[in-house]
């Protein structure tokens, strides 16, 4: 069976408080009753010691007045007084009655008080009677010669204390519901909170993503809260983001796909025979293709790259010789375009990279550079070592982007000039998967652009 918190809460405080409560009841109790039958016993202890002292004469036989002394004492002390012999035997009772004469009492109390002891105890006679006995002995010459034994009713001792326990209780529980009530209030404005928030995660599990929750306090709770907006904010995003990358890799891969279609198609059912149109047609064909499998490849590399499995292989490598490879490999595409592509790099640094994945990085970039840059323009790559940074500059001399444009490069299937797209031969997606490759080596990418001057592309890369 699940018990709800709020129960839980509210059932803890309930008995925390009476347990607390009763054994404060209990303790107070016992001391009470401690309290008030010492002081009875002090006083009674007075009345009997008075009693024990002219006692002797009498239980000796030397002073026959004393059953009247001792039942008028009695009468005013509201006691009873008995005297015992050495043996045990009543000897004398302020009651006057005569069936306890001769009778030999066995209670602790005259036993103790007969070896030479004062002693003292408390005994219920009935279920409503309790009484309290006081012993001491009779000595004449340092000899117990008999005891006197003083009884007197304590029953209002009892009804006091009883009474008193009873409103203790009664009090303890009321107070323990008390507690318990304001503990389930408590724990009702405790769970609230946490109840919105299952809800809201619950829908959030069957897909409705968006989902905020009220933010009540500034605790913890408030802060789980805040924390679940976040997320949920983010998640919703997430989900755009992805949704608009398959409506735009969708659009991507469609219009090659259509362009040969349509290209196939008329030469299928058209009536051309020349050669020459034929081969003009496979021609486009195939750079279509060739376009498609940029696509795919650019795709799959981002994929890859946004693996949360991908481990880097991070090694020291020299960074002089990675930057010189990615010139020499791209020379001939600039060199098609006139433009001059040259590196800057001092031999000696060696940084903890993963070769690859720099390598990507840096091919992108220069691609773009030289895509971007009308004939005649430089593209140049530099770098140097900054303290505890790398820092890796990709510069050209190109067209430039549009500050407005500039937050939006690295976002997947950008492109500055839309029309231009298809002649530059981009995916749109070389900007996204440097970020990604420079996010995977735990660096930072930023850019500087001037339209008509050029732009600069730089990486910060750590240790
Ligand atoms: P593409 O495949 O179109 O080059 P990218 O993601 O690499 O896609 O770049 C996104 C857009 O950013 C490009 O379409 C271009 O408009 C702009 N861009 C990128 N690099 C440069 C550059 N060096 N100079 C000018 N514009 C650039």
């Amino acid at each position: 069976m699940r018990i709800s918190i709020r129960w839980k809460l509210a059932g803890t405080y309930f008995i925390m408080i009476v347990l607390t409560l009763l054994l404060a009841d209990w303790l107070a109790y016992t001391a009470l009753k401690d309290h008030y039958l010492q002081e009875r016993e002090d006083a009674y202890r007075v009345h009997t010691n008075v009693v024990g002292t002219y006692a002797g004469e009498y239980i000796l036989g030397e002073y026959m007045a004393m059953p009247t002394l001792i039942r008028d004492y009695g009468n005013q002390v509201d006691a009873r007084v008995v005297l015992l012999n050495r043996q045990g035997y009543v000897v004398g009772d302020s009651f006057n009655e005569q069936w306890i004469i001769g009778m030999q009492l066995k209670h602790p109390e005259v036993q103790a008080a007969l070896r030479g002891e004062t002693a003292s105890g408390t005994q219920y006679v009935s279920d409503e009677e309790w009484v309290m006995y006081i012993s001491v002995p009779v000595t004449r010459q340092k000899e117990v010669v008999g005891a006197v034994l003083l009884s007197t009713d304590i029953t209002d001792i009892g009804e006091a204390l009883d009474s008193l326990l009873r409103r203790m209780v009664l009090f303890s529980l009321l107070g323990g519901m008390l507690a318990g009530l304001i503990g389930l209030w408590l724990s009702v404005e405790v769970t609230r909170p946490v109840q919105e928030l299952t809800e809201a995660v619950e829908r959030v599990a069957m897909g409705n993503l968006d989902q905020r929750v009220p933010v009540h306090s500034r605790d913890e709770l408030g802060q789980l809260a805040k924390a679940f907006n976040t997320m949920a904010i983010k998640l919703a995003r997430f989900d755009r983001t992805r949704q608009e990358f398959i409506a735009n890799a969708s659009h991507e891969l469609k219009s090659p796909l259509s362009s040969i279609k349509a290209l196939a198609e008329s030469l299928t059912y058209g009536d051309e025979r020349d050669v020459v149109v034929y081969k003009e047609y496979l021609n486009d064909i195939n750079s279509e293709v060739d376009r498609l499998n940029r696509l795919v490849h650019d795709l799959l590399k981002l994929a890859q790259l946004e693996d949360e499995n991908t481990v880097l292989q991070k090694e020291l490598q020299s960074i002089s010789d990675i930057i010189q490879r990615i010139v020499n490999l791209m020379k001939p595409q600039a060199k098609l375009k006139e433009i001059s592509l040259r590196a800057y790099t001092p031999e000696d640094i060696f940084w903890p990279v993963d070769r690859d994945t720099l390598s990507g990085v840096l091919l992108n970039l220069v691609d773009n550079g030289i895509k971007y840059t009308p004939p005649g323009g430089r593209v140049e790559v530099e770098c140097q070592s900054q303290g505890e940074e790398l820092v890796i500059r990709v510069a050209d001399t190109g067209e430039g982007i549009p500050p407005e444009e500039l937050p939006l490069i690295f976002e997947r299937f950008y492109r500055v000039d839309k029309a231009r797209a298809r002649q530059t031969g981009g995916t749109g997606l070389g900007l996204s998967i440097v970020e990604e490759g420079v996010k995977l080596l735990g660096g930072t990418i930023s850019v500087e652009s001037e339209p008509a001057r050029g732009t600069v592309f730089t990486i910060n890369l750590p240790k």
